[in-house]
């Protein structure tokens, strides 16, 4: 069983790692960004709805996520556990999930907090080729990131739930930190 939020800037390898976390603990990868990308690409009224924010890398509105997480958290195979990815992004975000969780007698085991240096962030993201990797929308998510989502590392961090791991390196190296830091929760 862990509870686990997978936090960092755009392009630290969140989505990588958790592949590997979710597969090593039994528990689903809940991903806003790729629950964003199928709706879009399944043209659901979900997907129409968001598609201009994640074309110009801005942030979705808090309510909009926060329904589609809520939704998600709601369903039967998060019981054992799960890892969210990408979410929460916003101090609101932060303390409405803070609240979701309590209604739903849980709580967060550990914030991993995967730290890269901008331009490495920027290589690899450039190199990726997403449709939201080109230069410009990659400095505007950047942006975002620094003036919206980082503040939310002192909200966790007041909590002693928070780890930070260097994920400048390997991906295999990064994934043998992130486990010795949750070492204690399996
Ligand atoms: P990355 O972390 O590499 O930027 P994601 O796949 O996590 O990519 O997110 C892609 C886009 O989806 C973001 O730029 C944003 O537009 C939208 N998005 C994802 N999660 C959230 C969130 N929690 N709040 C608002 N917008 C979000």
């Amino acid at each position: 069983m862990a509870r686990l939020i997978l936090f960092g800037p755009p392009g630290a390898g969140k989505g990588t790692q958790a592949v590997t976390l979710a597969a090593d603990f039994s528990i689903p990868h809940i991903s806003t960004g790729d629950l964003f990308r199928a709706a879009i690409s399944g043209k659901t009224p979900l997907g129409l709805k968001v598609q201009s924010y994640l074309d110009q890398g801005q942030l979705v509105p808090d309510q909009v996520v926060i329904d589609m997480v809520q939704e998600r958290l709601a369903q039967s195979d998060t019981a054992g556990g799960w890892l969210l990815d990408g979410f929460p992004r916003t101090i609101p975000q932060a303390q409405t999930l803070d609240k979701l969780l309590q209604e739903m007698n849980q709580s967060c085991d550990r914030v991993i907090n995967l730290q890269v240096p901008e331009q490495t962030l920027v290589t690899r993201m450039l190199s990726r080729g997403r449709k939201d990797d080109t230069e410009a929308v990659i400095q505007d998510r950047l942006q975002v990131y620094h003036t919206e989502t980082a503040t939310i590392l002192d909200f966790y961090r007041e909590r002693n739930c928070l780890a930070d791991i260097d994920g400048d390196t390997t991906v295999e190296a990064v994934t043998e930190r992130i486990k010795a830091a949750l070492a204690d929760l399996t």
